[in-house]
Parts: C-alpha cells; sequence; structure tokens
C-alpha cells in the first residue's frame, strides 16, 4: 500500500492562502469579524469547511494552529510560519500578561505589531495553565487565586481580568475563563467524578455570563470572543453545558477539558457526538487536540479550528512526523542517512537538508535544528488538514479520510508499507 504518494493525499498547505505580504487589518470591503461563510458541508458526515473571517483577515477551515505561547512559535519566523501553511497563531494571555506584561504588549501596539505576525491571533485565557500547573491556591465564584509559575507570586484571575489583558494584547480572538477539571477526575469514582466535572462546568457558567456582560465594554469591536463548553467526556454535561452556552453572547464555541488524560476512544466519541450539536453558524474549536487521528476525528465530526503544542514541542525533542510515521531523528541509523526527512514531503526543508543533516544539528544543539524540524512538523500538520479542506470543498471527504485513516494505520504496524518508524 503506498497511499502516501497517492497525489489526492498531498498538497501545499499554503496553496489558497493571501502570502503573508498581502496579510494585515481588515479591510473596509472585508466581511465584519466574525461572519462565518459556510462554503461545503460533506453529505455523509458532519464534516464541514468554512472561512471565518477575523480583524486580521480570513481562516480557511478546517485550520490547524501552531502554538506561540509568548508570541512567537519557538525558532519560527513569522513568513516560514505562513510559507508552511500557517493561517492563526495561539498565544497565551497568562504568559503575556507576566511576561512582559498585557499592558507593555499594548504600549507598542498590540500583539501584531510585537510580534510581527500581520494575520489572525488567537489568545488562551490561561485559566487551563493555572489549574495544570498545580499552582492553584483557591477558587470561588468570581475567580482564581493562584501563585505564578515565575516566581511564586500571588495573583488572581478573574473573567474581567482575562478580557482587559485580552483588550490590551490585542487578538482577533479572545478566549474566555473557564474552570477546567483534572481529565480523570483526580482519580475519583464515578459519581465523585461526575461532581467534579459539574461544579467546573457551573463554575465556568457563571463566568461565562459574565464575560458576555463584559465583553462589548471591554474588548474592541472587531476582537472575537468564544466561550469554552466543559463536562469532560460525559455526554450528558456536555449537551446541557452547550446549550447554555450557545444562548450566551459569543462569537464562537470551544470544547475544552479534552486530551486531558482521557482514554482516546471515549475523546473521540465525545467529538462526534457532541461537535455536530455545536451551532452551524458559528466557529467550532476544540482546544488542545491533537494527534492526526484525532484531527481526522474532529474533522469528521464537524470541528473548524483546533490547536496543539505536538508538531513544535515534539520538533524540539527530536520527533520528526510526517506520512511515514514518526521518528527519532537522533537515532544512529540517521547517521549516513541522505534522504530527506519524507522524501515526498513539499516542505521547504525536505526540499534542501537531509536526515542526517538534522540529526548532526540536534546531536550539537543547533539552534536551526529547533527551526528546520519545527516547520517540517508544521507542514506536515497543516498538509494533514489542508488535504482534507480541499476534499469537503471537492465532495470526495469519504475517500479521502478513508485513505488517511489507511495511512495512520499503515503507519502503526512495523514492517508494513513503506514504513520509518522507531
Ligand atoms: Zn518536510
Amino acid at each position: 500500500m503506498t497511499t502516501s504518494s497517492d497525489p489526492e493525499l498531498r498538497c501545499d498547505p499554503a496553496e489558497g492562502l493571501a502570502s503573508f505580504a498581502e496579510l494585515g487589518p481588515h479591510r473596509p470591503t472585508d466581511p465584519r469579524p466574525g461572519t462565518l461563510e459556510i462554503l461545503a458541508e460533506d453529505r455523509e458526515t458532519s464534516a464541514r469547511s468554512c472561512r471565518l473571517w477575523t480583524g486580521h483577515g480570513p481562516v480557511e477551515t478546517p485550520c490547524f494552529m501552531p502554538v506561540g505561547t509568548y508570541g512567537a512559535v519557538k525558532g519560527v519566523l513569522p513568513d516560514e510560519l505562513r510559507a508552511v501553511g500557517s493561517q492563526v497563531v495561539l498565544a497565551n494571555a497568562y504568559h503575556l500578561s507576566h511576561r512582559p506584561g498585557a499592558e507593555r504588549v499594548g504600549e507598542v501596539g498590540g500583539i501584531h505589531a510585537f510580534m510581527h505576525w500581520p494575520g489572525p491571533i488567537l489568545t488562551d485565557s490561561g485559566g487551563y495553565q493555572v489549574f495544570s500547573l498545580r499552582s492553584l491556591q483557591k477558587i470561588d465564584d468570581a475567580g482564581v487565586d493562584y501563585r505564578t509559575h515565575f516566581d511564586g507570586s500571588p495573583a488572581r484571575m478573574t473573567p474581567r481580568s482575562v478580557l482587559e489583558a485580552e483588550a490590551s494584547i490585542g487578538p482577533d480572538i479572545c478566549m474566555i475563563l473557564d474552570h477546567c477539571p483534572p481529565g480523570d477526575g483526580g482519580g475519583a469514582s464515578d459519581a465523585a467524578r461526575r461532581a467534579i466535572l459539574r461544579e467546573a462546568m457551573d463554575r465556568t457558567t457563571l463566568w461565562a455570563q459574565e464575560a458576555a456582560r463584559l465583553r462589548r465594554e471591554i474588548l474592541r469591536d472587531d476582537q472575537l470572543c468564544f466561550a469554552i463548553v466543559q463536562g469532560g467526556t460525559d455526554l450528558e454535561l456536555r449537551r446541557e453545558h452547550l446549550e447554555t452556552l450557545a444562548a450566551l453572547d459569543f462569537d464562537g464555541l470551544a470544547l475544552g477539558g479534552l486530551s486531558v488524560g482521557e482514554p482516546i476512544p471515549q475523546m473521540h466519541a465525545t467529538l462526534e457526538a457532541i461537535a455536530p450539536l455545536m451551532p452551524r453558524d458559528k466557529p467550532r474549536y476544540v482546544m488542545g487536540i491533537g494527534t492526526p487521528s484525532d484531527l481526522l476525528a474532529a474533522i469528521r465530526a464537524g470541528v473548524d479550528m483546533f490547536d496543539c503544542v505536538i508538531p513544535s514541542r515534539h520538533a524540539r525533542n527530536g520527533q520528526l512526523i510526517s506520512f511515514l510515521g514518526r521518528f527519532n531523528i537522533r537515532n544512529g541509523r540517521f547517521r549516513r542517512d541522505d534522504r530527506p526527512v519524507d522524501p515526498s514531503c513539499g516542505c521547504p526543508v525536505c526540499a534542501r537538508f537531509s536526515r542526517a543533516y538534522l540529526r548532526h544539528l540536534h546531536v550539537h544543539n543547533d539552534p536551526l535544528y529547533v527551526r528546520l524540524a519545527t516547520m517540517h512538523n508544521l507542514y506536515f500538520f497543516h498538509e494533514w488538514v489542508a488535504v482534507q479542506r480541499r476534499a469537503i470543498r471537492q465532495g470526495n471527504f469519504g475517500a479521502v479520510a478513508a485513505a488517511l485513516a489507511r495511512v495512520l494505520e499503515d503507519r502503526t504496524q512495523p514492517g508494513k508499507g513503506s514504513k520509518s518508524t522507531s
């Protein structure tokens, strides 16, 4: 099986996107930020392809968003991000609020000017970090007290403080504060786990109501504001929370609290059941996923946007991902391997550099390694999604999704096909 060389499974992920030089602030002739054009819907699945207008241009969906927590995808220049197909960069309001400070970013004209990325930017609130870094001190219905992971100093986060930080930082899409419970319910029994999910959900609702009241006062008119649906993998809770948040004044909804340690089939089942119920006329975002298999499941379920640290973090750790699978570039067998990471990859790294050279750079801790490896991995993730986007728009998503599922299967069976896994 050589599905990976099938031409319909490969494409340039930057094809059809505006060039880097063409990106910039909203023009008067562009549709109003928040406008969602539904361009195609698959007949057999819930997959769909849209164009979301933001204050810095359109986003073609489905769209994978690279993570640049502090206003940079580590090691990669903004124009290089665009060249590998990035459309939206994700930053974190919590990290930027502490380093260098939300006001500081505002003083230089906002995050777009600060990092020289003229396209759409989304900021997460940082609530997830406060809950997951175990820096949490006290949580109440008005907000959360925590100690920063920078120097342990005490701080407080509320729905208002998050929106105020996002007003200064200036992203196009602002996530509100939510209460993200631990994925396994903290090792509790079923009843206790449900109570933990319910409490987080109810508190998230209170915070969302507060954010919906404040957003028009605090954010600019062209800043979109998304709320976050909780409920773990409990479908009843998820449906209830989705219905509650869908009635509030938000431009889009996200599913949070997934890919936090629950079994993968359960996570995919949650996506399959819940994503199609999200409002059709608003963007649907799943936070913090995922692997190529997660992305396939999410797109099939009708999700428009996703973010994940996998391509960039794995790249830095030596893990290179492609249609061939995933391998560790440090492996000694690459010492004399003059082939590119993936001979059929169209990325600017595979066009010029060998596995042996990348391994050499990694072993010697050369920063050029991080830049090249991140570019290749991001190109693959963007291509993986772009192929599905094109298929939805051309009306052959079913066939392409089936072929991509075979690629994934092929990658996990050593010895089968053109394998290159470690
Ligand atoms: Zn490549």
